[in-house]
């Protein structure tokens, strides 16, 4: 079928409507039609090519809740008129270790991204949610469980997976005491999922004004990183900590915050780390990590958990053709903390 959607052509230009083309169902294939999509920083790398490989036109999107039009022959889960939820993933190879144990984001393989992803069996670049349309696996599809905010959910398919996996693999419980640093999209998300599981949570942020925002979204403490008596007070006094800033930052006053056993993990910068001092982690067994999205079950277990607390993101929802302009504030930081496009502003394929 061919459908509408925003995409960009080259890295150069800015995301304009175009057509596409959705595969012909296959056996266990999910098609939709497309509500909500969140908008990512991952998309605007993608649109200009920062990590190299993009192919055009990109049409990003990967935090997708849609609502089922047509399903594939053999397909069981899902019928016409469910609600529905996509993320970074549509496929993986099913077959190797990561895979069976539900890890499909560290597929052996690598696992096939919902956009700027060669499909595994035609080999054509897959198109994401900044679309009318979209077609996947049904192993791939989630299901929005009852009482969901729909126009709200789309951020948990990335901003939430993304910190939900971390603190749920370091075992975060009812008294864990966990810091996240940076307050956009994903640390957001990461202050109001760990308050969610009974942590005792703490911003720790370079700005003083975001210590008002972390209170109403559930952290119980804020720590300036830049005043020095209050790192010097706040060493050995978490379990966990969620680094969320999605640049490269010097992590040497960060890791003596940790206790004994604790963790560092990175889910918002890829790539140089700068200049390292393994004094912390040798003295007191501390780890630095990284950890990217999380598997499906995973993330259907984030929607139902999320339904169950009533833990939404914070979004702002945009018109398909406001995309450019968020682009643009998302890169300013001026963004409370998920802009979510409303679909039905993307006008339909025409008969
Ligand atoms: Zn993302
Ligand atoms: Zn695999």
């Amino acid at each position: 079928m061919k459908t509408t959607a925003y995409g960009a052509q080259t890295a150069e230009s800015a995301l304009k409507p175009l057509e596409i083309e959705r595969r012909d169902l296959r056996d266990n294939d999910v098609e939709m039609e497309v509500l909500y999509c969140g908008v990512c920083h991952s998309d605007l790398h993608q649109v200009r090519d920062d990590w190299g490989g993009s192919v055009y036109p990109v049409v990003p999107g990967h935090e997708i809740i849609g609502r089922v039009t047509a399903t594939g022959p053999k397909a069981k889960k899902y019928k016409p008129g469910d609600l529905v939820a996509v993320g970074c993933m549509v496929d993986s190879c099913q077959h190797c270790d990561q895979c069976e144990e539900g890890d499909e984001q560290y597929c052996r393989e690598r696992p096939t991204l919902t956009y700027n992803s060669p499909d595994r069996i035609d080999g054509r670049n897959t198109h994401g949610g900044y679309s009318k349309h979209l077609v996947a696996r049904e192993d791939f599809v989630l299901r929005m469980p009852e009482g969901l905010d729909a126009s709200r959910a789309a951020p948990i398919l990335c901003a939430g997976i993304t910190t939900y996996s971390p603190l749920r693999h370091w075992g975060v419980k009812k008294g864990s005491r966990v810091g996240v640093i940076g307050l956009g999209g994903l640390g957001h998300m990461a202050v109001k999922l760990a308050a969610g599981m009974g942590a005792e949570v703490t911003l720790i942020t370079r700005s003083a004004s975001k210590a008002k925002d972390a209170a109403e979204l559930g952290a119980q403490h804020s720590l300036i990183s830049t005043d020095p008596v209050a790192m010097e007070a706040a060493k050995n006094s978490f379990d966990l900590i969620i680094d969320t800033v999605p640049v490269e930052h010097d992590l040497k006053p960060y890791v003596p915050l940790l206790d004994i056993n604790g963790a560092l993990v990175m889910v918002g910068q890829i790539g140089p780390m700068g200049e390292m001092d393994s004094v912390p982690m040798v003295m007191g067994r501390r780890q630095i990590a990284g950890s990217v999205i999380g598997g499906i079950e995973e993330t259907q277990e984030l929607l139902d958990l999320c339904a169950e607390k009533n833990i939404l993101p914070d979004c702002e929802i945009i018109r398909m053709d406001e995309i450019n302009e968020a682009f643009a504030r998302m890169e300013r930081g001026d963004v409370h903390y998920r802009f979510v496009i409303d679909m039905s502003t993307l006008p339909g394929p025409r008969a």
